[in-house]
């Protein structure tokens, strides 16, 4: 630009035209003010992220943003850009937009697809990165309301635990081609509780996976949020390496305890909240622990207390330890405002569970017995719903 220090005519017009904002280097004030440099974007079925790379810390209470139909305003004081643009391959964001406003004032277009929820944050430069400002663009499913039920129709989500690249448990615990695997063995007992529940006109029911792909659990959350289901049914297989001896079939509901201190934690680190135990991981994002606070715990108790009876029925009695609380390190997939459970079908680990999880006959014993407490629980449902109705009928179409 610049010629034995002087600018030359042609690039000073240029300058005229396109105003103070731009014509100092930025560079020259990178000191002073952070410097929006660079856009990047990841995008997943859940989330979008868009990282503004800065030259130094952009303040928390520099920025302010708007949102306005589906697209989202962020204006950012006492920070300087360049003007950039850049398309984005995502589901949620069509595209960015950066203008330069002034020296210290920075506008950012993010245009949506939709409108969708959005979380903003700064963060610090360390491991070689640089200062970030982040915005994150979530799925706007857990704020879609569902239409008042007319029609008696029940709608339940089965949820087959892990699949795909997530093998869940796995026996031989330290090989590398293992024989069993709970991905495959809660698929099929899932696919067998659908068939059953089909047989009845009023359940609909709506499976977050049918084959063996990998769904993350956000979009097991958004499938049943966006069937505005009346059930969620994860099911799972445990394993206990360190207690060969424990088996039988466990149905787990969400202590209202380990919500509560769940919740508190998402909010102090705002971000995704995992927790793990030797088998599997929850990850929890803190919009959807907000959202699920109306999740009533009676409910979840009911349905697992039906489906327990209901099992204890069609299994051995013996197998059924009955339901537990899910405290410390597990928490069950909360759906807002939805009765959840997680049924643990047996112990891969225990020689007994291991041999007879994997046999139809079982599998379909425990199918049984899963299905009849879904219907069961509707029905009870419809008895405090429609006290004085006879429309709603749960006997067999054809059985
Ligand atoms: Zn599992």
């Amino acid at each position: 630009m610049k010629e034995n220090g002087f600018l030359s005519r042609r690039d000073f017009l240029k300058l005229l035209t396109l105003g103070n904002a731009i014509s100092i280097p930025l560079e020259a004030e990178a000191h002073i003010y952070p410097i929006i440099k660079r856009i990047r974007y990841s995008s997943t079925s859940e989330r979008t992220r868009i990282v503004f790379d800065c030259s130094g810390k952009v303040e928390k209470n520099w920025i302010k943003t708007h949102l306005r139909g589906n697209v989202l305003w962020i204006t950012v004081r006492n920070t300087r850009t360049n003007y950039m643009k850049r398309k984005l391959k995502s589901n949620l964001v069509k595209e960015v937009k950066v203008y330069p406003i002034n020296r210290r004032l920075v506008r950012i277009k993010v245009t949506m697809k939709e409108p969708h929820k959005f979380k903003i944050f700064a963060l610090k430069a360390h491991c070689g990165r640089p200062f970030r400002l982040v915005v994150d663009v979530f799925p706007d499913f857990l704020t879609t309301s569902c239409p008042v039920k007319h029609y008696p129709k029940r709608i339940v989500v089965i949820d087959p635990g892990h699949g795909g690249k997530d093998p869940g448990a796995i026996w031989p615990i330290h090989s590398s081609h293992p024989i069993i695997k709970e991905k495959n063995i809660t698929l099929a007992i899932s696919l067998r509780v659908r068939r059953i529940l089909k047989q009845y006109p009023n359940i609909k029911v709506v499976m977050t996976r049918t084959r063996d792909v990998y769904v993350p659990l956000l979009k097991r959350a958004e499938i049943a949020a966006k069937a505005c289901a009346d059930a969620f049914v994860s099911i799972h297989a445990d394993s206990m390496p360190k207690y060969p001896n424990w088996n039988g079939v466990t149905v787990f509901k969400a202590s209202p305890r380990l919500f509560a201190k769940a919740e508190s934690m998402a909010k102090v680190v705002a971000k995704k909240v995992k927790l793990c135990n030797d088998v599997m991981c929850w990850s929890i994002s803190p919009l959807l622990l907000n959202m699920s606070t109306t999740v009533t715990f009676v409910e979840s108790s009911r349905l697992a207390e039906s489906i327990v009876n209901s099992l204890k029925a069609h299994v051995n009695d013996d197998l059924v330890n009955g339901i537990r609380d899910m405290h410390r390190n597990i928490v069950v997939l909360k759906t807002p405002g939805r009765p959840a459970v997680l049924i643990e079908t047996g112990f891969i680990t225990n020689p007994l569970d291991r041999k007879r999880l994997v046999q139809s006959w079982y599998q379909e014993k425990l199918a049984r017995g899963i299905a009849k407490g879904i219907v069961n629980y509707f029905h009870s449902m419809e008895k405090v719903a429609y006290k004085f109705s006879s429309e709603v009928d749960y006997t067999l179409e054809d059985s």
